[in-house]
């Protein structure tokens, strides 16, 4: 099972992915940067979605 993991270095903090898929992403107020909440068995079809919304593609699926 692929793991979601975003790269922070490149995350904007622009939220796309937690408003597509907030079942497994979320927006961490202290660093204002997206972070992954469910990384494995969430639902694929919302985290494409939201691999497809990230304007800087820094969401990635590793196995
Ligand atoms: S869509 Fe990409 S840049 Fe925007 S908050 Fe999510 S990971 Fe960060």
């Amino acid at each position: 099972m692929a793991k979601v993991v975003i790269d922070a270095d490149e995350c904007t903090g622009c939220e796309s992915c937690v408003e597509v898929c907030p079942e497994v992403f979320a927006f961490d107020e202290e660093t204002e940067l997206a972070y992954v909440i469910k990384p494995e068995g969430g639902p694929e079809d919302c985290i494409e979605e939201a691999i497809d919304s990230c304007p800087v593609e820094c969401i990635s699926l590793e196995d």
